[in-house]
C-alpha cells in the first residue's frame, strides 16, 4: 500500500487555530501514525499544483473569487480579518491544500497502474468548479479526473466511484458531476447538519448510493 504525504499538507495558522474546529496538522499525526505500519510505504509529493493549474479548472466568475479575501476567509468559515494579508492566507492555507491536490493526482496516477494507493489530505467534496465553500477551495477530486482525462490516462468512458464518508454530504462533488454519468457517488453524511436547504437539496438527488444518517447513529441502528 502506498500513502501519498507531504509535510506541506499541514496548515498550521498560528493563533486562529484557536478559532476553528478543523485540525489542520492532523496529516502529520496520521503520518506519523502510520509510517511504520508492515505493508506500507509512504511516498512524498514532489510538489503542489501551481494557482494557474487550480484557475485553469474553476470557472471564469470562481477565478476573480480565488484571490478574493473575503470570499476565501468565508469559505474558509474564518471571520473577516482586515489586517490579516491574502499573501499569509495563501501561504498557510491555500498552498498546503494545493499541494493536497497535487498529492490526489499522485495517488490517482499510482492506482492507474494497478496499485493500492491513498493520499492522507484532499477530500474537498464542498468544492466545484464554481464555488469554494466548506473549508474547501479546490476540488482536488474534480482536478485529478481532468488532469487523468486530459492527459489520456482515464478514458472518458471509465467508470469512476466516489466513496464519501465524511459527515458532511459533498454537495461540491455532486454538483461537479451532475451531468457525468460515468462518476458514481456513494456519501454517507449526517442528514441534520450543513448542508441544508435548497441547493444542497438538489445536489442530494445526484448521490447514486446515498446513507443519510440522523445525529447520533451509532452504527448499531
Ligand atoms: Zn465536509
Amino acid at each position: 500500500m502506498k500513502i501519498f504525504y507531504s509535510p506541506h499538507y499541514n496548515i498550521d495558522f498560528g493563533w486562529l487555530n484557536r478559532i476553528h474546529p478543523f485540525d489542520g496538522c492532523k496529516y502529520a499525526k496520521v503520518y506519523a501514525a502510520i509510517k511504520d505500519l508492515p505493508g506500507v510505504a509512504i511516498e512524498e509529493v514532489a510538489q503542489a499544483i501551481t494557482l494557474d493549474e487550480a484557475r485553469e479548472f474553476a470557472n471564469d466568475l470562481l477565478k476573480l473569487f480565488y484571490v478574493n479575501k473575503r470570499y476565501i476567509l468565508n469559505a474558509l468559515a474564518l471571520p473577516y480579518i482586515s489586517l490579516l494579508p491574502f499573501s499569509y492566507i495563501d501561504r498557510k492555507i491555500l498552498l498546503p491544500m494545493r499541494w493536497a491536490v497535487a498529492g490526489t493526482l499522485a495517488a490517482a496516477k499510482h492506482a492507474l497502474q494497478g496499485n493500492n494507493s491513498w493520499n492522507l489530505a484532499g477530500g474537498y467534496h464542498h468544492a466545484s468548479r464554481a464555488a469554494c465553500e466548506g473549508f474547501c477551495i479546490y476540488s482536488d477530486i474534480g482536478i485529478t479526473v481532468r488532469q487523468l482525462r486530459q492527459q489520456g490516462l482515464l478514458a472518458a468512458e471509465a467508470k469512476i466511484l466516489i466513496i464519501d464518508v465524511d459527515a458532511h454530504h459533498g454537495n461540491g462533488n455532486a454538483a461537479l458531476f451532475k451531468e457525468d454519468k460515468n462518476v458514481f457517488l456513494l456519501d454517507a453524511y449526517n442528514k441534520d447538519i450543513y448542508p441544508q436547504g435548497i441547493p444542497a437539496d438538489i445536489t442530494k438527488e445526484r448521490v447514486n448510493i446515498a446513507f443519510p444518517l440522523a445525529t447520533g447513529t451509532n452504527g448499531h441502528d
